[in-house]
């Protein structure tokens, strides 16, 4: 009962509306069997798991899962279970080990699942303990001589204890769902390159120390209905950009087909993780939807780590969905197994690679990138009073197959690599991040001026609308490059991007990105004036100036001719002024790292 911890908040909740204990009606899913359905343990089994004790209707809670799971790891040798890190709220955050003594070893592969980043998407857990229990005592203990397991079995530990029935209405199961976003309302899978979250800054410490050779991030989809049951992707996917092209390509070759065959071996229909244009309209084709290094799997990318997005289908039961995620972790096991070596020297061979230039921002093409054979369900148009417009009715049965205009993603955004970036000691959240992520970089100790060009951002736009992820975001514009040396104070640093992880340097520190910290507010204080001239000063000021520089007093008439509000306005008139006096803030709208080019 512990899952409903949080029911009581509710209860007072459903009070208040008439008919908020009304359900959402779903689409019934096909019948389904399958041969992983002999996965799940008898009754009599005394590691029966919670959720297939009660028939996969609820999810055990944090204290029920971290009790089951201490019982595992007392029982078993091959089981351990430490804490990573703490949440906002107080909870230790768990990672398992499973291996034959319980220690990692560093020559043979390892495979990290991570299961509830979104914590109402939970089947990564359920399909987790269930292998591990198969692992410690059952017929999948070969699954782990040749490679290391490591199981976060609940990242997101505040969201998964505000836990209820309605959490989320597109998807079927379990009855009991946790919260999509942590305690401190963020999204942890937005917040790979900014890592505010406690959660994230002690995953990123723990992928430091485990150095996943393919890490899995477990989650369960929205959006329209269609016949797979278990979708997925990763960077590269269908010779689509990559920053780890041989990762891409070690996926493409062994990962895929090996799981694809997996899964429908054991009944599942496998499937790339798509997303209707129009989902009242499937005709207008697959959207194009660009990852960038804020999303787990293209984090793996940026960073030479080969990297899955696991998103099983919300409409199909919870049941059924484990069985496929635990048929898709068994076959990333012996895909590791078999062609571990492979992805290592892949892996290396992209952390060997310097790109002279990087995409950092992206856009869907004008037109489709190629056609797509897709296994879709019956729709129909039915009217809806609410809406007061046609809304789709899924009927729950399949369509024949058809081939569907795929839209792709194109580059808006190409960076230059430069030999290296230099940091500011005052930036001191900057530093820390950049260190969260184990960029390599060298602290100077006495203050230094350095020969560097700086970037003036005077086309910077703040975001409108609410924020994102908790900040004000800032689209950089196009920067004016000026070549100077910069004062440099005891305690900046130099960051090269000659290191495995200059690429996500770059993503990091180019304010043109759209992952930097620049676009996240980092620097959002550099868009603020200081100083001011009062107009009494500053009149007679401009007056000489006009009266000394010809060339200004044609910039000025040729300004007052082209723009009327402005020569109306005489304010505006004077700033124009200050702006080009030597009382301007030199460092007003000057991005405060240097870069080497
Ligand atoms: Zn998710």
């Amino acid at each position: 009962m512990g899952a409903f911890a949080n029911a009581l908040g509710t209860v007072l909740f459903m009070t208040q509306l008439a008919s908020a204990t009304m359900h959402a009606t779903l689409p019934n899913p096909p019948e389904w069997r399958g041969a992983s359905e002999g996965l799940i343990a008898a009754r009599d089994n005394p590691w029966i798991t919670p959720t297939e004790a009660n028939g996969f209707t609820e999810t055990p809670s944090y204290a029920e899962t971290r009790a089951w799971l201490e019982r595992l790891d007392a029982a078993s040798p091959m089981i351990r279970m430490e804490t990573f890190g703490r949440s906002p709220q107080g909870r230790d955050l768990l990672v398992v080990y499973a291996t034959p003594n319980g220690e990692l070893d560093p020559l043979k592969p390892t495979l990290l699942v991570q299961a509830g980043i979104h914590s109402g998407e939970i089947d990564g857990k359920e399909a987790g303990m269930m292998l591990l229990r198969d692992i410690a005592f059952g017929s999948q203990r070969h699954l782990v001589e040749r490679v290391n397991l490591v199981f976060v079995p609940i990242f997101n530990v505040d969201g998964h204890e505000r836990s209820g029935p309605f959490n989320r209405p597109n998807q079927r199961g379990p009855n009991n769902q946790g919260w999509r976003n942590t305690a401190q309302n963020l999204n942890l899978n937005r917040d790979y390159v900014k890592a505010d979250a406690p959660e994230m800054r002690a995953m990123l410490s723990l992928l430091q120390r485990v150095h996943p050779d393919l890490y899995i991030d477990v989650h369960v989809t929205d959006g329209m209905d269609y016949q797979y049951d278990i979708t997925y992707t990763f960077q590269g996917r269908d010779g689509s950009y990559a920053a780890s092209p041989h990762i891409a390509r070690w996926l493409n070759s062994y990962y895929r087909p090996g799981v694809d065959a997996a899964l429908q071996h054991n009944g599942h229909i496998p499937g790339d993780l798509v997303f209707a244009h129009n989902e009242r309209d499937l005709s207008q084709g697959l959207l194009g939807y660009p990852f960038t290094p804020r999303y787990s799997q293209a984090y793996g990318d940026i960073t030479h780590m080969a990297s899955v997005l696991i998103e099983n289908h919300s409409l199909k039961p919870f049941r059924q969905r484990v069985l496929g995620t635990y048929v898709l972790i068994q076959e990333s096991l012996r895909q590791l197994a078999e062609h571990g070596s492979e992805l290592r020297s892949a892996t290396q061979a992209d952390q060997r690679e310097r790109p002279t230039t990087l995409p950092a921002g992206w856009r869907e093409t004008l037109a489709p990138a190629r056609t797509r054979h897709f296994l879709p369900m019956q729709h129909e148009p039915i009217a809806s009073a609410a809406s007061g417009a046609s809304e789709t009715h899924w009927t729950g049965r399949a369509a024949p197959a058809a081939d569907l205009a795929q839209y792709g993603v194109e580059p808006t955004i190409t960076l230059h690599r430069p030999r290296a970036y230099w940091v500011p000691a005052t930036k001191v959240e900057v530093i820390e991040v950049l260190r969260a992520h184990g960029i390599a970089f060298e602290t100077i100790t006495a203050p230094r001026t350095v020969d560097v060009d700086m970037l003036r951002l005077p086309d910077a736009q703040v975001a409108s609308g609410p924020p994102a992820e908790g900040r004000t975001r800032v689209n950089a514009g196009a920067p004016i490059r000026i070549h100077r040396p910069e004062w440099m104070p005891a305690g900046s640093i130099r960051v090269p991007t000659d290191q495995p992880l200059g690429d996500l340097a770059v993503i990091m520190l180019d304010p043109e990105s759209e992952d930097s910290l620049f676009a996240w507010g980092f620097f959002n204080e550099i868009l603020q004036r200081v100083e001011y001239a009062d107009g009494y000063v500053m009149a007679p000021l401009a007056d000489r100036m006009l009266a000394e520089d010809p060339q200004l007093k044609r910039e000025f008439e040729a300004r007052l001719a082209s723009d009327p509000a402005f020569a109306a306005d005489p304010d505006a008139r004077l700033a124009w002024f200050y702006a080009r006096s030597a009382y301007v803030d030199g460092r007003y709208q000057l991005y405060p790292v240097g870069i080497e080019p």
